[in-house]
């Protein structure tokens, strides 16, 4: 059975899709069968993993509202990953949803049907909280946060942490919170570093490491409809390959998860 990641914050341009692509691309070179969702009727990972979503005929809304089987809805993708896509009309799946019972496991019952095939699978909730994240929770056995190490990134990491408990007391009891990932993080001040130290505390929240480097890459590999593992060596690559084999030791048992305490204290 597949190990289930799901990546979620409800703000935007916390590096949610970055993630899922760079972590998804590195667990793939390591060698595991990975399968990506999106989960956000803006299509950024489909994009971003080299399909245009405005030219596809079906996508994850036919599997969680039209009854279509999820293995005809994937795509391959160039690095190897596996890729269940979004498009524009998942924007209507929320309301869709809202009828169904069990609205919440929508997502969980499609993955089932082609979990086996894949040792992990990541999925890029939208930036909400709404339906479709709800269903990302549901479906995942643990969730990342990430987090842009900016003032006032904490704003909404409470908020998350409530809906994060209440999936737990509700539709998925052993949900794992594995903690926040510092994104955008420039090592150059001490600004990052006294943010992360402040989210920590607040929240008696995990911060993994590594912390993800800013770097220009990341923009420059999207538009190229690769992820930055695919390019020269690079920083945020490096940082996206020690994420997989932090989480890979863990997951096996071999490890705890590597904080950013124990890397930069
Ligand atoms: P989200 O999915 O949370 O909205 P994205 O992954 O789309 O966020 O990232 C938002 C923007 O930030 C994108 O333009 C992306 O290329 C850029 N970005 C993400 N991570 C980094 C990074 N480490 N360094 C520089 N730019 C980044
Ligand atoms: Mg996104």
């Amino acid at each position: 059975m597949a190990t289930v990641l799901a990546v979620a914050n409800q703000k935007g341009g916390v590096a949610k899709t970055t993630t899922v692509a760079s972590l998804g691309a590195a667990l793939s070179a390591l060698g595991r069968r990975v399968l990506v969702v999106d989960l956000d009727p803006q299509g950024c990972l489909t994009f971003s993993l080299g399909h245009n979503p405005d030219k596809l005929e079906q996508s994850v809304h036919d599997v969680l509202v039209g009854g279509v089987e999820t293995k005809d809805v994937l795509l391959d993708t160039a690095e190897g990953m596996s890729l269940l896509p979004a498009t524009i009309d998942l924007a209507g799946a929320e309301a869709m949803l809202l009828m169904k019972p069990g609205r919440e496991y929508t997502l969980k019952r499609a993955l089932a049907s082609v979990e086996d095939d894949y040792d992990v699978v990541v999925i890029d909730c939208p930036p909400s909280l709404g339906v479709l994240t709800l269903n990302g929770l549901t479906a995942a056995r643990s969730v990342l946060v990430p987090l842009q190490c900016e003032t006032l990134a904490h704003r909404g990491v409470g908020q998350l942490l409530r809906t994060v408990d209440e999936v737990r007391q509700i539709t998925n009891p052993d949900l794992e919170l594995l903690g926040a990932l510092p994104t955008l993080y420039d090592s150059r001040t001490t600004h990052s570093r006294d943010v992360l130290a402040d989210v920590s505390d607040r929240y008696d929240l995990p911060v993994l490491a590594p912390p993800v480097p800013r770097t220009v890459r990341f923009a420059e590999a999207s538009a190229s409809g690769a992820t930055v593992l695919a390019g020269r060596k690079n920083k945020g690559a490096e940082a996206y390959r020690a994420l997989a084999e932090n989480l890979l030791r863990y997951w096996s048992g071999e490890a705890e998860l590597e904080t950013f305490e124990t890397v930069v204290a």
